[in-house]
């Protein structure tokens, strides 16, 4: 009995010891390489993740500093060139570019290859997708270039949802991480000038203010006083003239109804025009593509730019023009009425 207690055991040990013999001969490093099936462990402190897929396709993981920790490959192909690289430890975009090159030398790059770089995940707020993204883009640009080779470079961002600007007709409609949607609008010129923005239309010619036939009608206060005024730029008499009116809240006692027929109100306030300039002849008009010059007998000189075919503006104003009580602000809009 105790001899077979014996064998027995003598058995048991031997089966052991076959059984260690055989897991050592699994985990010899030599084999491990030439295994395809080890299994891919993620690394625990990982920042992000980003799928590099050209056609081998490596998931790389990195720390918050754009370093690779791991790369697991997902396919087949990667694993042709994972093998052949030492990638961990190294930076992203130095991995991008051997991953880059390995592809290529390996024959994987073929016409009309795209190389696709997708962040799966951030877990850190240090990692920047975007920036990590651009570097990808930015060097694959630069390694295909090198190589002489053409490829399609695409990424996209798991980690965020773009969310787009409306388009201007300057601009496409844009993400805050700078993707772009579609196309500017440009511009849609009505009457020389853009329906959206008011942008000028370059190519539009105006007919020139010496051939309009009409006044250009313009309001403006200048020492409380409105004045309801006019300019004519064309024909055999150029002239000045306004209807002058004094604020009514400077009006002691009770207001006629003949006397309201005569108030006009310009910005909230309201006006009695009762008094007049009269047309007062100008010196001189000249025109110099879009600006208007109109001096008056004295010499003074209001310039003023064209802004549509029936519009003016006053971009620069003298203290005293013609017999107007006062300065015309700058910005003044004058309209044109044909006769
Ligand atoms: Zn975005
Ligand atoms: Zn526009």
């Amino acid at each position: 009995m105790k001899k077979i207690l014996a064998f027995l055991l003598a058995l048991s040990v031997i089966l052991a010891f076959v059984g260690c013999g055989d897991k050592q001969t699994i985990s010899t490093p030599s084999d491990n390489a030439s295994t395809s099936d080890v299994e891919f462990k993620k690394p625990d402190n990982y920042a992000s993740v980003v799928l590099v897929t050209i056609n081998p396709e490596v998931r790389l993981y990195l720390d918050e500093n754009d370093k690779v920790l791991a790369v697991e490959p997902v396919n087949a192909d990667a694993k042709t060139i994972t093998k052949e690289l030492e990638l961990e430890g190294k930076e992203f975009k130095n991995v991008v570019k051997e991953i880059v090159t390995s592809a290529n030398q390996n024959g994987f790059i073929k016409k009309d290859a795209e190389v696709n770089f997708k962040v799966e995940e951030v877990k850190s707020d240090k990692v920047n997708s975007t920036e990590l993204l651009n570097t990808a883009k930015e060097t694959t640009n630069t390694v295909v270039t090198e190589l002489k080779i053409e490829v399609e470079i695409k990424s996209e961002d798991k980690t965020h949802t773009h969310t787009f600007s409306n388009a201007t007709c300057n601009e496409a409609a844009k993400c805050e991480c700078g993707e772009i949607s579609g196309k500017a609008l440009g511009h849609n010129y009505v009457d020389g000038k853009c329906s959206r923005c008011k942008a000028e239309d370059p190519n539009v010619k105006y007919t020139s203010v010496k051939t309009k036939n009409g006044s250009w009608f313009f309001m403006f206060v200048a020492n409380d006083r409105l004045h309801d005024a006019r300019l004519v730029l064309s024909g055999a008499e150029i002239y000045a003239s306004a209807g002058l009116g004094d604020n009514i809240k400077n009006f002691d006692g009770v207001m006629l109804p003949e006397e309201l027929e005569d108030c006009i109100k310009f910005n909230g306030e309201t006006y009695r025009v009762a008094m007049g300039t009269g047309p007062v002849p100008l010196k001189s008009v000249t025109e110099d593509g879009k600006t208007v010059t109109a001096t008056d007998e004295q010499g003074n000189s209001l310039v003023l730019t064209r802004t549509s075919e029936t519009t003016l503006k006053v971009t620069s104003s003298p203290d005293v023009f013609s017999e107007y009580d006062g300065k015309i602000p700058v910005g003044t809009v004058l309209t044109f009425n044909a006769n």
